[in-house]
C-alpha cells in the first residue's frame, strides 16, 4: 500500500492545497473570517479521498470541515469581516474573543464539573462523571488530525491555556484509579489521543495493564482517525507498533473498545478506511460507531443505514447517535428533536439485527446520557 505524507493545512496554509482554486471565492472568504472565530483544521487525505468537489457547497464533509458564513450571525459575520480586512490585531482578538464568549464554550459543565479531587487536589485532565467511569484528556492528544466545524471540544484547539484542561502526565490518572477500586472503565479522549505516536500513547496505557488496576477492566479510546487519517493503523510508521499495543492490551485480559467517530458512510468508503476498520478488529478490540446527527452532514436515514450497515460487514458495532451539543456553530447544524427521532427510528428500522445494537438520539447533559424512549 502507498505510504501517504500526512499533510495538515489550517487557515494561512489551505491556500496551498492542490484544491483551493476549485472553491468559489465566496467560500473561501468564509473560511479566512470564520476560522478567526472557530478553530479549522484539514488534510491532504481528507482534501483527496472524502470531499467530492463537484459537489460544493453541499459535500457533506465539506460542510463538516470547511467553515461557513452562515455559522455566526450574519451582522457579526459582516462586523468581523470587515474588521479582518481592516487587519489591526488588537480589535480583530477583542472582536473574535466577544463572539466566543457567545457561544458557550463549556456546554454541560464540560471544564468544571466531575474534575476530581485527590487529597483535596483537583486532577487535572481527568473526568469522572459516572461512577464506574473516568475519562482521560492526555495533553499529547488535544488535537486532532482536522477538525469538525461542530466540535463541542473547540476551546481546546484554540490555544487558550485558560480554556485547556489536559493532563501532561498519566500520575494523576494512576493516583486516582489506585484509590478508586469502584472505577471498571477509561476513556481516553481528546481531542484524538491518536494523534499521539504510540510510544506516547503507550506510556499512558501500559501502567493500566499492571495488577495493581486490576479493576480497570475495560480501556476505551474515542478517535476520529479512522475516518480523518485511517493511515494511522495502516501505513504510518509506527501502525504496526500501534497494532502490537492493542493485542497487548487484549492479551492483558482488558476489554479494548475503540469508538470510532464516523460521521458519514463516504469516511468508510475507502479502502484504507476499510482496512483500518479490519486491523484494529484483528487484534481482538472491539469498533464501536458512533456519531451526532448533524444538518448538512447526515440528517437523513440513509446515511445512518449505509454507515451501520457497511460497519456491520467489516465487524464494528453501531453504537450511538448523539444530538449535538449546546455550543459553537450549534444553530448551523442542529436538528429538531423530532427529526433527530425520526431519523433514528427509519435507518433503525431499515437495518438487520446485527446493527441494532445502536442507541440514540441520546444527548450529553449534566446528569450524563439522556436517550428517547425504546423503538420495538
Ligand atoms: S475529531 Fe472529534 S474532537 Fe476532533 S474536531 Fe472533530 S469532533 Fe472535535
Amino acid at each position: 500500500m502507498t505510504v501517504e505524507k500526512f499533510t495538515p493545512y489550517d487557515s494561512k496554509t489551505i491556500h496551498r492545497a492542490p484544491q483551493w482554486g476549485r472553491i468559489p471565492e465566496e467560500l473561501r472568504e468564509a473560511v479566512t473570517v470564520v476560522a478567526q472565530v472557530l478553530p479549522f483544521r484539514t488534510n491532504q487525505y481528507v482534501l483527496d479521498d472524502l470531499i467530492d468537489w463537484d459537489n460544493l457547497p453541499d459535500d457533506p464533509i465539506f460542510r463538516l470541515n470547511f467553515p461557513h458564513r452562515t455559522m455566526l450571525d450574519p451582522t457579526d459575520y459582516t462586523s468581523l469581516r470587515d474588521v479582518v480586512a481592516d487587519g489591526d490585531k488588537g480589535q480583530i482578538a477583542l472582536h473574535v474573543g466577544k463572539l466566543r464568549e457567545q457561544m458557550n464554550p463549556h456546554p454541560a459543565g464540560q471544564q468544571t464539573h466531575n474534575v476530581p479531587e485527590l487529597d483535596g487536589e483537583e486532577v487535572l485532565g481527568i473526568q469522572h462523571k459516572y461512577t464506574e467511569t473516568v475519562l482521560f484528556f492526555p495533553k499529547a492528544g488535544q488535537t486532532c488530525h482536522a477538525y469538525c466545524t461542530f466540535c463541542f471540544r473547540w476551546p481546546q484547539f484554540i490555544g487558550d491555556d485558560e480554556l485547556s484542561f489536559a493532563a501532561k502526565d498519566a500520575q494523576g490518572l494512576t493516583a486516582y484509579l489506585a484509590r478508586h477500586r469502584e472505577v471498571t472503565d477509561v476513556l481516553i479522549t481528546g481531542g484524538d489521543p491518536l494523534i499521539m505516536r504510540t510510544n506516547t500513547l503507550a506510556r499512558y496505557i501500559e501502567p493500566l495493564l499492571e495488577p495493581e488496576f486490576e479493576h480497570i477492566r475495560n480501556i476505551r479510546i474515542g478517535t476520529k482517525s479512522v475516518a480523518y487519517w485511517p493511515q494511522r493503523f495502516v501505513t504510518d510508521r509506527d501502525a504496526d507498533e500501534l497494532i502490537r499495543l492493542f493485542e497487548r492490551v487484549v492479551a492483558a485480559g482488558k476489554h479494548l473498545a475503540i469508538m470510532c467517530h464516523y460521521y458519514h458512510p463516504v469516511e468508510l468508503r475507502p479502502d484504507i478506511a476499510q482496512t483500518a476498520l479490519r486491523r484494529i478488529i484483528a487484534t481482538g478490540a472491539n469498533a464501536r460507531l458512533q456519531s451526532p446527527v448533524l444538518k448538512h452532514i447526515n440528517d437523513n436515514a440513509a446515511a445512518w443505514q449505509e454507515l451501520w450497515t457497511t460497519g456491520v460487514r467489516l465487524g464494528a458495532i453501531p453504537y450511538y447517535m448523539f444530538v449535538e451539543r449546546d455550543t459553537g456553530a450549534r444553530s448551523y447544524f442542529e436538528v429538531p428533536l423530532v427529526k433527530a427521532y425520526e431519523i433514528f427510528r427509519d435507518a433503525y428500522t431499515s437495518v438487520s439485527g446485527l446493527a441494532r445494537t445502536v442507541r440514540g438520539p441520546s444527548m450529553s447533559a449534566f446528569p450524563g446520557k439522556v436517550l428517547r424512549g425504546r423503538l420495538r
